[in-house]
């Protein structure tokens, strides 16, 4: 009898403990990611060649890669170009594209004309922290059965490979444009109407300029060798970029839609800003309110910045001039998105 108790207490006990240990590290227990093509060539660890459509005959395969990788440096890309490992007689793509994360269908655009990205389908992944975005253009389709609002499951089949695009791609050029990230507001026409577009904004929030990406090669490959527990750990361990402070007492809905990202001041404590962490180009990976925007300091400070990390031709988001810092226009496009705010 004695020992059934102690037994018992040793199991609640190691039970307990693993509750622990899961919400200490954020523990997403069923994160699971999938390639989003059938091309087996990345997790076989083979290199570009294997898997990224490069932009033209005479191009580097980095092209396709994420990054500073267009127009010799100047132009970024905001996620990966993979091709087709299969085609009909035509030179079509055969290609299947399947979800990345469990998630929801949030956004669907079926007319290739609208949009650079051509048909494209993005997937929020609600169940995860942060909700990570999946965004997949270029389609030749999007699966019948994908509906705005449908949930769809790691892996599973969403639409094939294509080569639309408001732009023409020829066929033998047809590819997944991938993209993992964070989405910056949900308020995007707002900010669009600010800025005065000679075009309406065809997408609501999911527009390229409020989706914020990262580079998913390292997202994968870490998630192979078992390098994070969850997507919150990976974006917490990104290096940071700069860390800035903006002056203003909004509370964005970032911070609603990803707790896990920001730090609020204890209650009764005085904040009058935030301190914004971004990783590589531009990515927020903390928003934190502060005490030291006092009315005397400007709207934006930056209070510090990798310049080895910043010294590339494309998306930086800070500059210096005559030995001053200052924000860069991607960053000052940031944000007016995260905060609602005019920053000129
Ligand atoms: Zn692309």
């Amino acid at each position: 009898m004695k020992l059934n108790r102690i037994f018992n207490f040793l199991i609640r006990l190691s039970l307990f403990t693993l509750f622990l240990e899961l919400q200490g590290s954020n523990f997403s227990p069923n994160f699971q990611l999938s390639w989003p093509t059938p091309n087996p060539a990345f997790a076989k660890g083979m290199g570009y060649s294997a898997f990224l459509q490069k932009t033209g005959p005479d191009k580097d395969f980095t092209s396709g890669a994420f990054g500073c990788v267009r127009n010799n440096g100047y132009k970024f890309h905001e996620g990966l170009d993979l091709y087709p490992v299969r085609r009909d007689t035509k030179g079509r793509a055969q290609d299947s594209i399947y979800a990345a994360m469990d998630g929801i269908v949030s956004y669907i655009n079926n007319v290739s004309a609208n949009s650079a990205y051509g048909k494209y389908m993005v997937l929020e992944h609600h169940k995860i922290k942060p909700k990570l975005y999946s965004l997949y253009g270029h389609l030749a389709e999007i699966d019948p059965k994908i509906k705005l609002g449908t949930e769809v499951k790691v892996a599973q089949e969403i639409g094939k490979m294509g080569n639309s695009a408001s732009y023409r791609i020829p066929l033998n050029r047809s590819h997944l444009h991938f993209e993992i990230g964070l989405r910056l507001t949900g308020n995007f026409q707002k900010w669009y109407n600010s800025k005065r577009f000679s075009t309406p904004n065809r997408h609501g929030n999911y527009s390229g300029f409020n989706l914020v990406g990262l580079d998913p090669l390292p997202f994968y490959s870490k998630y192979a060798a078992k390098g994070y527990k969850s997507p919150f750990d990976y974006i917490k361990s990104l290096p940071e970029e700069a860390k800035i402070r903006v002056k203003t007492k909004k509370i964005p809905d970032f911070a609603k839609r990803y707790p896990s990202l920001c730090k609020f001041s204890s209650q009764g404590k005085i904040w009058n800003g935030w301190e914004c962490i971004f990783g590589p180009y531009g990515l927020p990976t903390t928003l934190q309110q502060t005490d030291k925007c006092k009315a005397d300091v400007p709207l934006i400070q930056i209070v510090s910045y990798d310049t080895g990390l910043q010294n590339r031709m494309c998306r930086r988001i800070v500059e210096k001039k005559d030995g001053t810092l200052f924000p860069a226009e991607q960053m000052k496009i940031y944000i007016e998105l995260l905060f609602g705010i005019k920053v000129g």
